[in-house]
């Protein structure tokens, strides 16, 4: 579903991707973990094309990344995005937030995107807010909304950049809770976290990274027990 092939990618002199090559299975979940500054969000980010790349290919479906224009703007539906901050337009109510993309960019009719918007925002629990602006709900409860809006373009993979790292303690589960229903239902993700819980729980497979490169790969089990990189120990040492 997601080949990442020999990317490279700098800033400046910083070579922030190395000769990164990684394949996503349909329905697989991979978690991206890995220190500060190694390369994680610029990774989602280029899968994504928010950043373009200097060599190497990325294919999404068998299909390369599309440079510009409508085909672009297919590629940015396809492949959903949840970041740290939860990005809603502040404008527009929770549901116009989640029917708006649908009906631009995959052309939906007003009233079948409204459907599907209260069936999502159904799914992760907050339908009852349907007609409120985004700053009148909590974070949790906004993040789950953004899920929703990605959910409406029908992607066909999930990246999400530490979707929890902004919320309160208490609201870090309700959002987790939507992920891993998420990953049972099949649904391809790329996930970068911090919450080994859910690494534990919900992943077919730990990427770890660091310094731009993809020091390790394999299922968590074998990650958290019997990781084998002295970089891969040395990070674990710091979180467990
Ligand atoms: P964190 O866990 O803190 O989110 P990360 O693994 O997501 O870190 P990235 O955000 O991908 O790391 O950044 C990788 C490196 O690239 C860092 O050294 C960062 O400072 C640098 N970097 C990221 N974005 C840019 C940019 N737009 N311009 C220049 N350097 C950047
Ligand atoms: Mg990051």
């Amino acid at each position: 579903m997601v080949v990442v092939e020999g990317v490279n990618k700098h800033f400046g002199d910083l070579h922030v991707l190395k000769d990164i090559n990684l394949t996503v299975g349909k329905g697989d979940v991979v978690v991206v973990l890995g220190p500060s500054g190694s390369g994680k969000s610029t990774l989602c980010r280029t899968i994504n094309r928010l950043e373009t790349f200097e060599s190497g290919r990325i294919l999404i479906d068998g299909k390369p990344l599309p440079e510009e224009g409508k085909a672009l703007a297919n590629l940015r539906a396809d492949v959903g995005m949840v970041f740290q901050s939860f990005n809603l337009f502040a404008h527009k109510t929770i549901l116009q937030n989640v029917t708006l993309g649908p009906m631009k960019v995959r052309g939906m009719n007003k009233a079948a995107a409204e459907k599907q918007a209260l069936e999502l925002l159904d799914r992760v629990g907050v339908q009852h807010q349907k007609d409120k602006y985004p700053a009148q709900l909590s974070g949790g409860q906004q993040q789950r909304v953004a899920i929703a809006r990605s959910l409406a373009m029908n992607p066909k993979v999930m990246l999400f950049d530490e979707p929890t790292s902004a919320l309160d303690p208490e609201m870090i589960n309700e959002v987790l809770d939507v992920m891993t229903s998420l990953a049972k239902e099949g649904m391809t993700m790329i996930v970068v976290t911090h919450e080994m819980g859910f690494a534990r729980r919900a992943a077919d497979r730990v990427v770890f990274m660091d310094e731009g490169e993809i020091v390790e790969q394999e299922t968590p089990e074998e990650f958290f027990t019997n990781a084998k990189s002295a970089r891969a120990k040395d990070f674990l040492s710091k979180i467990l």
